[in-house]
């Protein structure tokens, strides 16, 4: 059937997080797919060798974008930059996250307020900046990093959880504003993926034995397994999902 792949060729993309898991998993995907990709990292122009030998002969291109999506007058300022060199962002992956655990009743006001600037502020910011130029253009495509802790709240990570049930409400309240303007906003979940993210429930022999009984699938995420999915919702394969936050999570959510 003609047009049933997922074809991003001429399309400019953003990818938040995209110097290690699931971020450069994306950024993979979607340049295999044709797009163009500008790769956010807090310092991630430091690995530009190491990302050109990686994305070479795809069909799209890669290119290393620095900033400390924690700092506002950043944000901006990276606004100012992509406007100024003229690229416009037909697919904006919001995937930057961090994660504090801590007990609610010593949780630190600051590991609470850095979560929220990356994990939902930021989010927000670039939505609402490159969102705004894709409704002047009458296309995009947004899709944000949620979590299975959208629905859940997970234990020791109240912050964590409570912006990434705000990402999934967000999501929706973009998409009710510009779904009819051409502009798709959607998310995706993902349940437990091996990443840095990750890395203190993988070193826990028990938590790691009780998350794997409790997935249906029985196995941790690989961050290939989020990324082409995210690669559909930035697709024209799926210009009619507005406003949705696929769950991928092994069958997590199911059980
Ligand atoms: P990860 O391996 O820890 O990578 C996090 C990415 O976010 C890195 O590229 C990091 O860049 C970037 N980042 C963090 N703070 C930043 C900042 N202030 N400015 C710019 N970039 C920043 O995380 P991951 O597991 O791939 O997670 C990706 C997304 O999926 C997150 O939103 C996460 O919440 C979500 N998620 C993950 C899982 C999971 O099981 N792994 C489950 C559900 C949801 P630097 O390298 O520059 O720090």
């Amino acid at each position: 059937m003609p047009g049933a792949r997922i074809d991003l060729l001429g399309q400019t993309a953003l990818v938040t997080g995209a110097s290690r898991g699931i971020g450069r998993a994306i950024a993979k995907a979607l340049a295999t797919c044709g797009a163009d990709v500008i790769g956010v990292g807090t310092a991630i122009t430091g690995q530009a060798d190491d990302l050109q030998h990686e994305f070479e002969g795809l069909a799209g291109s890669f290119r290393p974008l620095d900033c400390d999506l924690s700092d506002r007058a950043a944000i901006d300022r990276m606004i100012v930059h992509l406007d100024q060199a003229g690229h416009k962002i037909d697919i904006l992956v919001n995937n930057a996250g961090i994660i504090r655990r801590a007990p609610a009743a010593q949780h630190p006001i600051e590991d609470w307020d850095a979560v929220m600037a990356v994990n939902l502020d930021a989010v927000f910011l670039l939505s609402r900046e490159l969102g705004r130029r894709m409704v002047e253009r009458g296309h995009g495509k947004i899709i944000n990093l949620a979590s299975v802790l959208s629905y859940q709240g997970g234990i020791l990570v109240p912050g964590y959880a409570a912006a990434k049930g705000a990402v999934a409400q967000l999501t929706k309240s973009l998409a009710n504003e510009w779904a009819a303007q051409g502009v798709n906003v959607n998310a995706v979940a993902p349940g437990y993926v091996a990443t840095d993210n990750t890395a203190a429930l993988q070193a826990d022999p028990e938590r790691e034995a009780a998350l794997m009984a409790r997935i249906p699938a029985g196995c941790w995420g690989q961050p290939n397994d989020i990324a082409w999915p995210v690669a559909f919702l930035a697709s024209d394969l799926a210009k009619f999902i507005h406003g949705e936050t696929l769950a991928v999570d092994g069958g997590w959510l199911a059980r």
